[in-house]
């Protein structure tokens, strides 16, 4: 079965610092894949270079097998990738439904239709959507009012507007409650198995990771230092030592 993202002997330095030192690592259909590891590892600098903000020193991605190395964001947008950001991104002044309805004018290429009759189009789909990740009831608040906890699962939904067959997510319950981390990790992982889409998500929370990822892959300075189950993982002594003291891998007395 073809890999929906494969990559190789990624690298990427600034200035003197390798933030992405020879990483390799793939992803499957139905799958969430945690990258973990402290901060400063390398994280969001390998995001930026699987989704065409950066461009790698050396080493090779492929999206469902495609060589997209070099990519622009915009190319890679279009294989079915979507995104969503540790800083949520919606238009504040637009209802809950505009925002996913820009996304899905945007898939379909209607954009030219936003200054006619856009409170029609796409309507019935932007709120199956909305349905899906839970807040229909908001669709006619705008974004700007709505709590940090809704405004994530909004962002789900234009992520999902797309139809992506990958998303990327860095940090996605970044500024969440606990209660809320895990549902929203729970909804991203029921989706993910419906949808047979794949998931890259960063998160610094390990009981949200140990608790919804299929593999975890760690990343220290740069390097992938340990990478397999969630069980796998927590028995690495090196991922014990990295994380002792400052965040703990719990689960293990
Ligand atoms: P993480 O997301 O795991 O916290 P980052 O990928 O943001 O880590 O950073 C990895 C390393 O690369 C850090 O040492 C960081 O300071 C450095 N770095 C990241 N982006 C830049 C940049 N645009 N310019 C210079 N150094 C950067
Ligand atoms: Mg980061």
């Amino acid at each position: 079965m073809t890999k929906l993202l494969e990559v190789k002997n990624l690298s990427k330095s600034f200035g003197g610092v390798k933030a992405v030192n020879r990483v390799s690592f793939s992803l499957e259909q139905g799958q969430l894949l945690a990258m973990i590891g402290p901060n400063g590892a390398g994280k969001s600098t390998c995001f930026n270079l699987i989704n065409g903000q950066l461009k790698p020193d050396s080493g090779s991605i492929k999206i469902l097998g495609k060589e997209t190395t070099g990519y622009k964001p915009r190319q890679v947008w279009a294989l079915g990738v979507g995104r969503t950001f540790q800083v949520t991104a919606t238009f504040p002044s637009m209802t809950v439904l505009e925002n996913v309805q820009m996304v899905l004018l945007s898939f379909h290429k209607r954009l030219n239709c936003v200054t006619r009759t856009v409170s029609k189009l796409y309507a019935d789909e932007a709120m199956e959507l909305l349905k899906l990740v839970g807040v229909e009831e908001q669709w006619n608040r705008t974004c700007g009012i709505l709590a940090y906890g809704e405004l994530k699962r909004v962002e789900l939904a234009m992520a999902l507007a797309n139809n992506p067959k990958l998303l990327l997510m860095d940090e996605p319950t970044a500024g969440m409650g606990v209660k809320e981390r895990l549902q929203l990790m729970e909804l991203t992982s029921q989706i993910v198995k419906s949808r047979s889409i794949g998931v890259l998500f960063t998160e610094h929370d390990m009981d949200v990771v140990f608790a919804h990822a299929d593999k975890i892959i760690v990343l220290n300075y740069g390097s992938l230092i340990a990478e397999g189950t969630p069980q796998e993982v927590r028995d690495n002594e090196e991922v014990k030592e990295i994380y002792l003291g400052t965040c703990e891998v719990k689960g293990k007395e």
